[in-house]
């Protein structure tokens, strides 16, 4: 797998690629089943598979988010060679955001319920870094998941709203076999806490109301930011201590 960091070789080395059918990942890394699920969709629908692993300061809403957020790279690197990755693409701060993020893109309806009512600043952050990642990659195919369900929706529509020549597709939750979606801040759970930490999915999918879903949440420990129905899902985010969840299912 060839890896490329600085923006000036990337640039050339995609001039390389052209004419292939491309399929793009972005990730944050500390890679997991969810992420490599992605990766492998797009080499069975691509010529050729960039990953991308970029840990966005500007969608982090709390610093100790992002100071926290779990750094893999050496095992990411073996998971991306294992699936047979082409390229990954890597990044740094700087060379992202030489206008220190005084240029950034703004959705003003999805984005202001649920993640982004919770999360100020949030959607920004994501939609502005997805761009600058669509503008570098040029991918005829990018690929997000639907754990991330509002995150997939604003983007699909991004890509609609600004004439971006790539198909955006979404792809399912994968989860762990006791029903937790996989998410790279998971592995901050304590024990009792990823134990505690199944039982939100299972809650999450009763044919109870949203009322009794919210009351059983916050008697099984959890802390409820929201739990709500829109677009055909069901959507939730809950805490467990420092660890925020998010989870959505299909209605
Ligand atoms: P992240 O590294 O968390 O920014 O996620 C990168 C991409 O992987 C996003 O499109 C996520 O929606 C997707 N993703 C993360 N976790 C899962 C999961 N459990 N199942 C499917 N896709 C996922």
């Amino acid at each position: 797998m060839n890896i490329v960091s600085d923006i000036k070789a990337w640039k050339s080395y995609r001039k390389t690629l052209m004419g292939n059918a491309i399929g793009f990942v972005p990730t944050m890394g500390n890679l997991h089943e969810g992420h490599l699920n992605l990766v492998r969709r797009s080499k069975n629908e691509n010529d050729f598979t960039i990953v991308s692993i970029f840990i966005n300061p500007t969608q982090f809403n709390q610093s100790s988010d992002f100071e926290n957020y779990p750094k893999t790279m050496e095992d990411d690197i073996q998971l991306l060679n294992s699936v047979g990755a082409d390229c990954l693409f890597m990044p740094d701060k700087q060379s992202m955001y030489t206008d220190n993020y005084t240029m950034r893109l703004t959705e003003t309806e999805i984005s202001s319920t649920l993640e982004g009512e919770h999360r100020p600043g949030h959607f920004d952050g994501m939609l502005t870094v997805v761009l600058k990642l669509l503008n570098l990659t040029q991918p005829t195919r990018a690929y997000f998941g639907e754990k991330d369900f509002q995150q997939l929706l604003l983007v699909k529509k991004m890509v609609d709203a600004l004439f971006i020549p790539t198909e955006i597709i979404g792809c399912p939750t994968v989860r762990a076999e006791d029903g937790l979606a996989l998410s790279s801040r998971n592995s901050r759970l304590n024990q009792v806490h990823r134990t505690m930490a199944s039982t939100f999915h299972e809650i999450l999918s009763s044919d109870k109301s949203l009322d009794v879903i919210t009351q059983q949440l916050t008697q099984s420990g959890f802390q409820v930011d929201y739990i709500s129905e829109k677009w055909g899902r069901r959507l939730g985010a809950v805490w467990l201590g420092e660890t925020r969840l998010i989870d959505n299912i299909q209605l």
